[in-house]
């Protein structure tokens, strides 16, 4: 692939950096990204991988633009209410940047289409609100060898790590981490828990640079560390994960496990 003159203007910022250049970002044009779930960490996602160049993007989301949405959802319009949050995140994406695809999934991702899904992705990036989708991610892209750069919201704090289990021994998946997810009563939703808004941009935006990093190579990657923000203490702190050889989904007794 050869850069255009508009490509090499657009990338300017990126290909005057060593650690990207021109090898880098026609990696980063030809990387096909699926990201999970239009919203408050979708938003900041997709707008950076968009304006990045990640030439092809995946958004599975099945909602409409709510208003109460807007409040932390920066891809989407006031003019857009109503509409379908991945048809509205296109526009947005459009308008950004017209040099890459958005392949736009207004579906539920759910146990009968996950792997056809994912499969057409060289990366996922999971910004859903809900642990049935967290878990399903886990275990189909652990199947399916794809990284999964999976981020989490609190009110007032956020979580973020990166998931290469199919790496074998030193790189746990998250269900290393929380084994069963917690009773659905347990775990309120954004729409009914509240956040400070800005939160999800911080940690979508910290998801935006976890994803390149994985695209490009560049530096340490999260696999096998959490990392957390605390925001009302304006603290991050990481937490170190192992791997469970009695992990259910990578753990030494399932088939496809190499460590
Ligand atoms: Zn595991």
């Amino acid at each position: 692939m050869e850069l255009s003159e508009e490509q090499f203007r657009r990338y300017a910022r990126h290909l005057i950096l060593d650690e990207v250049g021109e090898e880098g970002q026609e990696k980063l044009l030809s990387s096909r990204v699926l990201v999970v779930g239009a919203g408050g960490l979708g938003s900041p996602l997709l707008l950076y991988l968009a304006a990045a160049g990640v030439g092809t993007l995946g958004v599975i989301d099945n909602d409409r633009v709510d208003l109460t949405n807007l409040q932390r959802q920066i891809v989407h319009r006031t003019e857009r209410v109503g509409d379908l949050k991945v048809e509205s995140a296109r526009a947005t994406l459009a308008a950004v940047n017209d040099d890459i695809r958005v392949e736009a999934h207004p579906v539920r991702l759910g146990p009968d289409n996950a792997a056809d899904i994912i499969a057409r992705y060289d990366l996922v990036a999971d910004g859903s609100d809900n642990f049935a989708t967290r878990y399903l991610l886990t275990d189909q892209c652990f199947r399916l060898k794809k990284p999964l750069v999976a981020a989490a919201l609190s009110p007032f704090e956020g979580q973020l790590s990166t998931f290469r289990p199919y790496l074998g021994a030193g790189h746990p998946c998250y269900r290393c981490l929380f084994r069963e997810p917690p009773p659905p009563d347990l775990v309120p939703r954004c729409e009914e828990a509240g956040i400070l808004g800005a939160v999800a941009g911080v940690m979508g935006t910290m998801q935006a640079v976890e994803v390149l990093k994985e695209l490009l190579g560049l530096g340490d990657s999260l696999d096998g560390t959490l990392l957390i923000y605390e925001a009302l203490a304006a603290r991050f702190h990481r937490i170190r994960i192992g791997k469970d050889p009695e992990c259910p989904t990578c753990g030494a007794g399932t088939a496809s496990a190499n460590g």
